[in-house]
């Protein structure tokens, strides 16, 4: 098959653009920022996990309060009504003694009552304080998120972008190339293989496969035009300058 040696380099040419929007498809895959996301939402689910536990300790300790306040109340209540009944001084002497027992008995209570809602207070000091912290983290979680998410779509579009260039560089590219070389190099391609490459330094430009010198021998005596294949990787072998070929003439 032969194809004009300038159509052949263009292929070389496509070759390069090729493995640069696979670099840029990678780079797409993995912005730094996308993996500081998953990072960061990790974070604010821990977060979100001790906001829970704070909010039922809150919630508890409340109901606890709530308890023993009701209870105080209540206490309170039965102690101001023996009081009254007391200072008014209409109960027999035995009915006295019976309630100054009973008034003694409940301000004990009272105080025990009192002193156990001043330890719930301190208590729902400490984990308000942890509910306080939680949302604090949870705000600062959410807005470094935002912001994230903010770079992270302007990464994405100046790689997008930048495919976008490469894909319309590529149609003519391809156009260039001509048809005959295109389908050699996509069919390879589709088999996960490069393609197309500089012979150079005694190498296939696509596998690194070094030649030995009769094969070298060969490729510099074909003519310019003729479409050569890697033995190795089967892949378009293109001649520059650059491949410092044997001179035909030493060759034969
Ligand atoms: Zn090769």
């Amino acid at each position: 098959m032969k194809v004009p040696n300038a159509q052949q380099r263009r292929l070389l040419d496509l070759a390069d653009l090729d493995a640069d929007i696979a670099k840029a498809k990678h780079e797409r895959k993995n912005l730094p920022e996308d993996a500081e996301l998953a990072k960061l939402a990790e974070t604010a689910e821990s977060i979100r996990e001790d906001r829970a536990r704070a909010q039922v300790a809150v919630d508890n300790l409340q109901a606890e309060y709530d308890r023993v306040d009701a209870e105080l109340t209540g206490t309170t209540k039965q102690l101001n009504r023996d009081q009254e009944q007391i200072d008014a001084g209409l109960v027999s002497h035995k009915v006295l003694t019976e309630l100054q027992h009973e008034v003694t008995g409940l301000r004990r209570r009272a105080e025990n009552l009192e002193t156990e809602l001043l330890e719930v207070m301190e208590q729902q000091e400490a984990t308000d304080a942890e509910s306080e912290r939680t949302e604090a983290a949870l705000l600062h979680a959410t807005e470094q998120e935002l912001d994230l998410i903010g770079r992270r779509d302007a990464a994405a579009l100046t790689v997008d972008q930048r495919l976008e260039d490469m894909d319309a560089k590529r149609i003519a590219t391809v156009a260039e190339v001509g048809d005959e070389l295109i389908t050699i190099y996509e069919r390879l391609r589709s088999q996960g293989k490069v393609g197309a490459g500089l012979v150079r330094q005694r190498r296939c430009g696509a596998c690194r496969m070094e030649m030995d010198p009769r094969t070298l021998a060969t490729i510099a005596a074909k003519d310019d035009d003729e479409v050569l294949r890697c033995e190795e990787c089967g892949a378009i072998m293109v001649r520059t300058d650059q491949s410092g070929l044997p001179k035909p003439a030493a060759a034969e």
